[in-house]
């Protein structure tokens, strides 16, 4: 018989935005530090089928998983938190698709002639998505989208409240995340949202096993019993998640509180402690930096710090390797199209990341001409790197009205543009370049190791992807002639296409753009090479080098 499924569902209740996602990882960490072979889930009640086509202003970043799934920014905590996992497109599913699956199977005459319900067809529906996310590994953390009480998210709940019942209480745990706000005025910190939250979740037949409440400090005993009390559960079940300054200090934190050994115990699982001291160092290195770093971000969406969320946290990665602290700087690139680039001579390196649109292009390439010319670091990702190429065609390949296809379609310099094949497709949503793509790493140019081949040690690489355009093969040899160096490329023998991958300079300290997305590849263990060497180098960029007070 196949090996009983353990499953912890993380809801959330009283707001939204107060760490469901970082929790969840958390979790995945301290399990899979066990030993135990774990594996994450996101339920997403919304009715997009995925959140490719929502702006990150809405939804933050996208996060793109190596078979090309589109997906919610918490798969990128979960990837970063976790080891060994493996994300795929079961891994990450939303209202939407679970509703898309059932109505294809009543087109299809699959009901049998029955009425298809929200109960049982939906909820059938969501309980074998999550089974089948589950099938290798032997632990599931699956995360709520949502907050307990909103009308999308019942069909969800419903499922889990079964799910608890079907599989036997033993083998599955429902892990709540509530505010616990401390009132100024009255001096405490006050229950009362914590348990209307609990009581709207009992009031659909779920009865949380553990309470994470998310608060400014340690939560006391005498608070934990009486949440215990009201809310139906021992006071050892109460845990507390208190602000962090690094997230990665939350599964420390709840280590430390025992959250992890309660929930073994409750699920019978027997292991030993987690192995938590190579994140402990890790953690160590974000407190006490030698150096710091400040980096300035390039973007449109400066005010959205979520759309980032994957280079802000490659940036810290990048700096750990360094034992340095990174200090991002947000840059909005419609303030440097208005001529003022003071900010970029306040920091040590550069890096423009993806994007979409037309809007804050001319200050991205401003900012591209900048650190060309002044020698500073540059770090071009995605639509970074092909605003690097326009920059280079424009100022250094005499190609004065250089474009993208993107913004400028019918242009004669369009030195990025879409492949001839996709030209043919009349879909835009049929011809995006989608998850991991392989990738050859020139070794050396005129005799010496190109950049990225300094960084990965490698000629053989695999990168996730996320767009539509590709530097133009009619343009390639006038922009190699005029010095661009190709460090990269993919090469599809069978169609006989080469792709570039990687651009680089070689009279520059550290200039590389990539038309992928090294940031969906990064954890803080095992920090992606091209941060860890932009960081290197933004850190040797020397001149405007700060030293943190009181370290030599
Ligand atoms: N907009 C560009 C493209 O579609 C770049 C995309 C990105 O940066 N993710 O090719």
């Amino acid at each position: 018989m196949a090996k009983q499924k353990k499953y912890i569902f993380v809801t959330g209740g009283v707001l939204s935005s107060i760490g469901k996602g970082i929790t969840a990882a958390s979790l995945g960490m301290l399990l899979e530090q066990r030993g135990i072979k774990v594996t994450m889930v996101k339920m997403d009640p919304y009715l997009n089928l995925d959140p490719g086509t929502m702006s990150p202003f809405q939804h933050g970043e996208v996060f793109v998983l190596d078979d090309g799934t589109e997906t919610d920014l918490d798969l990128g905590h979960y990837q970063r938190f976790t080891q060994h996992a493996k994300f795929n497109k079961k891994n990450s599913f939303t209202a939407g698709r679970v509703y898309e699956a059932v109505l294809k199977r009543e087109r299809a005459g699959g009901y049998l002639g029955k009425t298809v319900q929200v109960i049982p067809h939906v909820t059938d529906q969501i309980k074998d998505n999550i089974k089948a996310a589950v099938e290798d590994a032997d632990l599931a953390i699956i995360e709520v989208g949502g907050t307990v009480g909103d009308i999308e998210g019942l069909p969800f709940f419903e499922a889990i409240r079964q799910m608890k019942h079907q599989e036997g209480a033993e083998n599955v745990l429902f892990a709540h995340l509530t505010l616990l706000p401390y009132i100024a005025t009255a001096g405490e910190l006050k229950t009362k949202p914590t348990q209307h939250s609990v009581k709207e979740l009992r009031e659909i037949g779920i009865q949380p096993d553990v309470l994470i409440c998310r608060t400014d400090r340690v939560i006391e005993k005498d608070v934990k019993e009486k949440i215990g009390l009201f809310c139906n559960l021992p006071a050892d079940c109460v845990f507390s998640a208190r602000d962090a300054e690094s997230i990665y200090d939350v599964p420390l934190f709840f280590a430390e509180e025992g959250l992890d050994d309660r929930i073994a115990e409750k699920l019978g699982i027997w292991t030993g402690r987690p192995d938590l001291s190579k994140w402990k160092a890790m953690v160590d290195v974000i407190h006490h930096p030698k150096k710091e770093v400040k980096i300035g971000i390039v973007g449109k969406y400066v005010d959205w710090k979520d759309s980032y969320k994957s280079i802000s946290e490659s940036l810290v990665h990048g700096g750990v390797a360094n034992s340095a602290r990174v200090v991002p700087v947000y840059i909005d690139s419609e303030e440097l199209e208005k001529g003022n680039l003071s900010k970029l001579e306040d920091v040590n390196g550069i890096l423009v990341p993806g994007g979409f649109g037309e809007r804050g292009i001319e200050g991205k390439i401003k900012a591209i001409e900048y650190a060309r010319t002044e020698k500073l670091p540059f770090f071009g990702i995605c639509l970074g790197m092909q605003l690097a190429v326009i920059e280079f065609a424009r100022n250094v390949a005499g190609l004065d009205h250089a474009n993208s296809a993107e913004f400028k379609p019918g242009n004669d310099q369009n030195v990025i543009d879409l492949m001839d094949s996709q030209k043919e497709v009349k879909d835009l949503g049929g011809t995006m370049r989608l998850g991991a793509y392989n990738c050859l790493v020139t070794h050396k140019h005129n005799g010496k190791n190109t950049n990225a081949f300094g960084a990965y040690g490698k000629e053989k690489i695999s990168e996730r992807h996320r767009h539509r355009f590709e530097v133009s093969n009619k343009f390639r040899p006038r922009l190699e002639e005029s010095g661009l160096v190709v460090s990269g490329k993919n090469v599809d023998a069978e169609k006989g296409v080469e792709l570039v991958e990687m651009v680089e300079l070689a009279d520059h300290p550290w200039f590389l753009g990539c038309q992928f997305h090294p940031e969906l590849m990064s954890r803080p263990l095992d920090p992606h090479p091209l941060f860890v060497q932009f960081i290197k180098a933004s850190l040797d960029s020397g001149k405007k080098q700060t030293r943190l007070k009181g370290i030599s």
